[in-house]
């Protein structure tokens, strides 16, 4: 699938342990990336200030769900068997 763009919940949703510029302790789940815009689109795309756990995650159905408000309650899941 492709990736919702404007969709946002894997900014959202997941806790990411890497810094990310602005936030050097990474990120909580749950908690909105500092770099994610007002358009729920990533500020540092194509950057190599970007995490590379960022460019790893693929969208795919599983995961990202058929909504914005799915793809946060299927990711907060997943985040609770880690
Ligand atoms: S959760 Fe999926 S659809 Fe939404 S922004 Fe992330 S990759 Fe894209
Ligand atoms: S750096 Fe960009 S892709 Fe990574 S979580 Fe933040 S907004 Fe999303």
């Amino acid at each position: 699938m492709e990736c919702r763009l404007g969709c946002g919940a894997c900014c959202i949703a997941p806790s990411i342990s890497s810094p990310i510029p602005g936030m050097p302790e990474g990120k909580k789940a749950g908690e909105r990336c500092i770099q994610l815009d007002e358009n729920n689109l990533c500020k540092l795309f194509g950057k190599p200030e970007r995490p590379k756990v960022c460019g790893l995650f693929k969208p795919c159905p599983d995961v990202c769900g058929h909504t914005q408000q799915e793809a946060i309650t299927l990711i907060t899941e997943l985040e609770q068997l880690t």
